[in-house]
């Protein structure tokens, strides 16, 4: 697996592999790599003849200051993690090769990025759409890979990709968790030792509220039942934990399928977030 930094490096790869007909992925990332990730890096393998990995903490996307200084940064160990797995290129590129002097555009989906972590994290959705967009320019990749596990951004993408023509497929892939339910995450690493046992709670409350609303209870009291559930278990505070159309993102007070229960809960200093099919 080579490492470039440099985008006409990249660019000098990429084009020799489409010179030989060849397929190539992309799969983003912000590195602190976890099974989540490989999972994607695993199914990017088995649909095209080159994996790109790419690595970049997009400060763009933080709107919280302590949020973008205490990300685990773990190249080396990203790069040790990878190597097993079949990755042709580890793009790491730096802040002044994605965003260089004088740098002015952003791309910013309406709608989707309202609402949910829209609400919560104020630019945070445009940071990622312009960086995921540069990310598809740069890399040329036909295939994309990216997690459920971040619903609502895997909804934005889809939509910019259609928006914007771009020559690429994305492909949703489903989201890992640990043994006990929660969803792998590279904030899991700053739990304390006592909140890492508390978090697997939301899933379990999501999961509660999937199943009484599959056998009929009425949503807003599932949600409101599924709240309390997660600060009696120990989180902090709950940001939302709200029931969606799957792919618009309209609120749903009944569950018209396709339908999607969507959290995010404040453990400690940590923000988990997760969500689920309505069928879970
Ligand atoms: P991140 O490094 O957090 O920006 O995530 C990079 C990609 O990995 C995104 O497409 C995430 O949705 C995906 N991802 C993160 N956690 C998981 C997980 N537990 N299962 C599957 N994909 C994940």
């Amino acid at each position: 697996m080579d490492l470039i930094r440099n985008l006409n490096d990249l660019r000098a790869r990429v084009a020799a592999w489409k010179a030989a007909g060849q397929r190539v992925a992309v799969v983003p990332t912000m590195g602190a790599l976890h099974d989540g990730h490989l999972s994607l890096v695993a199914a990017a393998r088995a649909a095209c003849d080159r994996v790109i990995v790419t690595l970049f903490v997009n400060p763009r996307q933080f709107d919280n200051p302590d949020d973008l200084s205490t990300y685990p940064r773990t190249e080396d160990s990203d790069r040790a993690a990878l190597a097993p797995h079949g990755v042709d290129l580890l793009f790491a590129p730096d802040v002044a090769q994605v965003y260089p002097q004088g740098f002015a555009t952003t791309v910013s989906v309406a709608g989707l990025s309202q609402g949910l972590c829209g609400d919560f994290r104020p630019g945070h959705f445009d940071g990622m759409a312009t960086v995921v967009t540069k990310l598809f320019t740069m890399t040329q990749a036909d295939d994309a890979f990216f997690g459920e596990k971040d619903w609502q951004q895997l909804q934005i993408v889809r939509r910019l990709v259609a928006d914007l023509n771009l020559p690429v497929t994305v492909h949703g892939c489903p989201t890992l968790r640990a043994a006990d339910g929660l969803a792998m995450s590279s904030r899991n690493q700053r739990l304390s030792p006592a909140d890492r046992a508390t978090a697997p709670a939301l899933y379990a409350a999501m999961r509660d509220a999937a199943r009484a609303i599959g056998a009929g209870q009425p949503v807003a009291q599932a949600l409101d039942a599924a709240r309390a559930q997660v600060v009696a278990a120990g989180f902090d505070r709950v940001e939302y934990l709200e029931l969606r159309h799957a792919h618009d993102l309209t609120p749903l007070d009944r569950p018209t399928a396709p339908a999607r229960l969507l959290a995010a809960a404040w453990l400690g200093p940590v923000r988990l977030i997760d969500n689920i099919g309505l069928e879970a």
